[in-house]
């Protein structure tokens, strides 16, 4: 199965070229970048969206000055983003501990091998496998590919594992991708696009699924 390429043939050149240039801005600040993944836990877009905008209006958001900042402003700031006392102390300990081991310069992380600040990434709390992988594709350009719901509903159905771990979801995934960082960049997007608009959670429409024919749960349900 060509994943890449049939999304690409799917898709055509101009979403390539938007999902292209919209990754390019991901990553512009990766404090910013690891704190807005913390926001967007567990909230949509436009929550996770509204409560960055309000901490930015407060604070220039680095790790000093989140440490500084005392924690009634910051759950202030993201009170539209739900949890938000657990996610703003999440914020603070991480901070400190940018502080206290990378004398507060964040990008200093990327000094580390890929695999190192993996496990560096997922110690910090409230940072799961999908926000380290981001952070890893996004901002230090690996390709390792982050697995959202949408993505790992789609490699589930597809047969290409039988597991529901995301380790395993990743792994399965990436055996059919070439380790290239654009590749991982576009097929996470475009998947991501894929799983809203054609195999959705609810009546998937495989009628004009470009993976019919190697699908497992079409197979198991129409075949
Ligand atoms: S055939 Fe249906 S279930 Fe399978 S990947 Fe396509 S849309 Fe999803």
């Amino acid at each position: 199965m060509d994943i890449y390429n049939s999304l690409r043939r799917f898709f055509g050149e101009d979403f390539y070229r938007k999902v292209l240039n919209f990754s390019k801005n991901i990553c512009i600040n990766p404090f910013e970048t690891l704190v807005g993944t913390i926001i967007s836990q567990n909230t949509n877009r436009r929550n996770t969206l509204k409560a960055f905008k309000e901490l930015k209006k407060n604070i220039v958001i680095s790790p000093q000055n989140i440490l500084d900042t005392p924690i009634y402003l910051i759950e202030e700031s993201l009170k539209g983003a739900g949890l938000y006392r657990i996610k703003s102390r999440r914020l603070k300990i991480i901070s400190k501990i940018i502080v206290d081991e990378f004398g507060g310069d964040f990008n200093k992380i990327f000094e580390m091998d890929p695999m190192k600040l993996r496990k560096f990434l997922l110690s910090l709390p409230g940072v799961g496998y999908k926000t380290a992988d981001i952070i890893l594709l996004f901002c230090l350009k690996y390709p390792i590919m982050p697995v959202d719901t949408h993505i790992s509903r789609i490699v589930y159905r597809l047969g290409l594992t039988s597991s529901k771990i995301y380790e395993d979801i990743r792994n399965s995934l990436e055996k059919y991708l070439d380790k290239s960082y654009e590749k991982y960049v576009f097929i996470h997007l475009a998947l991501i696009e894929y799983g809203r608009k054609i195999c959705m959670k609810r009546r998937p429409k495989c009628d004009i699924c470009i993976f019919r024919d190697d699908c497992r749960w079409y197979f198991q349900n129409y075949g």
